[in-house]
């Protein structure tokens, strides 16, 4: 399985400008705010996949 995690947006000003960052592993830089961010795998929720949680408008 690929670490690689690649956004899609800018979580500041929301650009898809983004570019790989040189700090190092999920290091991403973004164009528009000049602003270098990390994203970071942290691990698996111990509540598990739950399929039906907090979509339904319960008809
Ligand atoms: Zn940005």
């Amino acid at each position: 399985m690929s670490e690689r995690a690649a956004p899609f947006y800018c979580p500041y000003c929301g650009d898809e400008d983004l570019r790989p960052g040189e700090q190092g592993h999920g290091a991403w830089e973004c164009a528009a705010c000049n602003r270098a961010f990390q994203l970071k795998f942290l691990g698996l929720l111990a509540r598990g996949l739950q399929a039906n949680d907090a979509g339904g408008d319960g008809i």
